[in-house]
């Protein structure tokens, strides 16, 4: 037999973590990284983090999990919490990002089927989307990486390049529900929608009867320096499917909607065994409390400006590696010169500059940190940065 017991679907690098300290991570053998990845964009609150810490202790000691055959105080709480601070007027929980997509898409459908146009079935979503890896998921993306081999895939998507508003538009006929679409790319390359096309969107689904969903999983939950990346758009969506930093670590994911997209949802329609159960709601209620305290979003907007800023100043003395910042608060993307591959970049300054970053599409390499970063740490992840830079030989130079 050579099957790894753990099935082996991932590229694992040599980084063995065992601990986390903050925005650090030590590895079995003892190394110390610094996070600039934070579980992709997870581990909003760092590692460790006292109050969340203790909230999930002192929820293990009194409640875990009773399934959802009975009320749940903790559930509505944190749904009403949700709901206060967003669009949304009702919350599903789920235990990841993908669930959360799919109950967007079974959302999304049943509102039509439930207003009599059960023939609106189709989501319009985008080139180099992401959405995660249930069967729906991967059927509103068309990166051939992850659908091959998966098919028949689910039916009633159509692709349209990210940003190109007319594209979209063009391809809505009787069949539409609706669009779905990451607000921020991020797999795809932190490429930021940009207003045009979010709010062109907006407008169509506004005089076409169709519903927008906005996957916030990445770039949602104070990732940007904002709540909900949809704030800097001035629009809001129908239906919200969030993750990532919702539990900071937690499995947690949700989807939001309005009462009038979510009025297909009807007892029966949508379950899930363990989701928003009493744990779960415990942590999504502590990284509220940190995410929700004066001057915390501010705090992601700051920083993020001085890390950004410190990016582009990195620019021009590594021209040979990089060639420009994108992005949004603390949700940024370093563009690599062509024929730079960010997989070996990332290699590289994790292996010899103790640096964690994310690859990406494009080109680019993620720098998603904690949210609670300070300045020592912009000023560590920029020494490391340029000192990777500096001594950067692309392989294809060799
Ligand atoms: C990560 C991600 C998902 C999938 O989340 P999982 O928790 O891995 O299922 C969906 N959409 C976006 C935009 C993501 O970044």
């Amino acid at each position: 037999m050579t099957i790894t017991a753990l099935m082996p679907v991932y590229p694992r690098c040599g980084v063995r973590p065992v601990r986390g300290e903050g925005c650090h991570l030590i590895s079995e053998d003892g190394s110390r990284y610094l996070d600039m990845a934070a579980g992709i964009a997870v581990n909003a609150l760092g590692h460790g983090h006292p109050h969340l810490v203790k909230a999930i202790a002192d929820q293990a000691a009194t409640l875990m999990h009773v399934s959802n055959l009975y009320g749940s105080p903790q559930g509505e709480a944190l749904a009403a919490r949700i709901c206060a601070n967003s669009f949304a007027d009702t919350v599903f929980f789920t235990n990841s990002g993908t669930e959360a997509v799919e109950c967007a898409i079974k959302t999304a459908r049943r509102f039509h089927f439930a207003a009599g146009n059960p023939q609106r079935t189709k989501i319009i979503t985008f080139n180099n989307a992401f959405h995660g890896r249930t069967m729906g998921a991967i059927s509103a993306t068309n990166q051939p990486k992850m659908r091959d081999g998966f098919e028949p895939l689910l039916p009633g998507f159509a692709y349209a390049p990210f940003n190109d508003l007319d594209a979209a538009l063009a391809l809505i006929d009787d069949e539409t529900a609706g669009f779905m679409v990451e607000t921020i790319q991020g797999e795809g390359g932190v490429s930021v929608g940009s207003h045009a096309f979010i709010t062109g969107l907006r407008k169509a689904c506004d005089e076409h009867g169709l519903l927008l969903i906005l996957d916030e999983v990445q770039c949602g939950y104070g990732r940007t320096g904002k709540m909900w990346a949809y704030e800097h758009y001035g629009i809001e969506p129908d239906i919200m499917p969030v993750a990532k930093g919702i539990g900071a670590g937690f499995p947690l994911g949700a989807c939001l909607a309005t009462e009038r997209a979510a009025s297909g949802m009807v007892i029966g329609t949508h379950g899930s065994t363990y989701g928003g159960n009493p744990l779960a709601m415990a942590a999504g209620e502590a990284v509220l409390d940190v995410l929700l305290a004066d001057g915390f979003l501010a705090h992601v907007e700051t920083i993020g400006e001085r890390l950004r800023g410190g990016l582009e100043q990195l620019i021009p003395n590594h021209d040979h590696v990089f060639e420009a910042v994108r992005g949004r608060g603390l949700m940024l993307g370093l563009k690599l010169k062509a024929g730079v591959e960010p997989r070996e970049f990332v290699a590289h300054a994790r292996d010899n500059h103790g640096l964690l970053l994310v690859a990406a599409g494009e080109n680019v390499v993620r720098i998603l940190p904690p949210l609670v970063i300070e300045e020592a740490h912009v000023a560590e992840c920029l020494d490391k940065l340029s000192a990777a830079a500096r001594v950067f030989a692309p392989a294809s130079d060799d």
